[in-house]
């Protein structure tokens, strides 16, 4: 580590991070996430996010979907408990918080008024809960900024740079993204993963880490999905925000690093990147 602003996050500093588990531990100490996420049309992003949170450790998992998801989400994610929106085909309401380590909310969720007013309440039942929103949450947020109050101290965003530049007006340059979103951070209080190439992890006081694994196979339909599911396993094994941010967005890019030994980065899927979490691990 260093004491200047930017510091390469590595295998050896991310190896620090990693916590060992016991022999002795059981599931509810690997912690019990919820995730909101899906809607007509794009369950894809819920089963994938699904798939990557119980692949990087949670001890339980509970996905939220419209009605429609149903059969799907139990078919394509059996380890995970479905809960059922009142809606059919969007998220327009949330379960009781109480009980999860952990919150996610975005992937494929939309930015209908209802599904709106769901996060509105979401964030304000949280109680300190932490949280990582991605994908249209983010989209929502930059809709309405009053949202912004609600947010908790111990929140992640993952944009991609689109994403980042709704939320923070449009940048010329990467540099000058990167420079604003260390402001944000520090603004806004959030740790901003901010994803690309070299993904940037910056803490609440502007600090940021670039990440050292990847490829550009990973820019692919539903590559962030996945991390927001290694994301949430994370804080809810009780990770903290920064922690879980580094250590995830480090583990998602070795994954699809170590799938260069079987395929072209043409190649890689979501999928693929999701069978190489345990090996990232290891
Ligand atoms: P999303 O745009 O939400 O699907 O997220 C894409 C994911 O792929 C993020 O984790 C990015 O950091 C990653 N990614 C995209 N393009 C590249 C690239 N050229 N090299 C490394 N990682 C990438
Ligand atoms: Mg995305």
């Amino acid at each position: 580590e260093t004491s200047s602003d930017y510091c390469y996050s590595d295998r050896q500093l991310i190896r620090q991070l990693l916590k060992q588990p016991g022999r002795f531990s059981h599931k509810g100490d690997m912690g019990h996430a919820l995730l909101l996420a899906g809607s007509y049309g794009k369950m894809g992003a819920a089963v994938l996010a699904s798939k990557a949170c119980l692949k990087a450790g949670v001890g339980l998992l509970t996905t939220h979907v419209p009605r429609l998801g149903y059969g799907i989400i139990q078919t394509a994610v059996p380890e995970a408990m479905a809960s059922i929106d009142r809606s059919d085909i969007l998220l327009s309401e949330f379960p009781d918080i109480n009980g999860f380590d952990a919150v996610g909310v975005g992937p494929g969720i939309g930015t209908k008024p209802n599904t709106i007013t769901a996060m509105r309440e979401l964030l304000q039942a949280l109680n300190g809960k932490p949280i990582v929103m991605d994908a249209d949450a983010l989209n929502i947020l930059s809709q309405d900024e009053s949202m912004w109050e609600l947010m908790p101290d111990n929140a992640i965003i993952t944009p991609h740079p689109g994403e980042f530049d709704r939320l923070a007006g449009p940048s010329y340059s990467a540099f000058e993204r990167l420079q604003k979103a260390q402001q944000f951070a520090i603004d806004m209080q959030v740790v901003i993963v901010l994803k690309g190439a070299f993904t940037a992890v910056i803490n609440v006081d502007g600090h940021c880490y670039f990440n050292s694994s990847g490829n550009y196979g990973m820019a692919t339909a539903g590559s962030g999905d996945a991390l927001t599911g290694i994301l949430l396993a994370l804080l809810a094994q009780g990770y903290s925000v920064l922690e879980a941010a580094r250590l995830g967005v480090y583990l998602h890019g070795l994954a699809a690093d170590l799938l260069l030994q079987q395929m072209a980065e043409e190649a890689i899927v979501a999928s693929d990147i999701i069978s190489k979490i345990g090996a990232a691990f290891q």
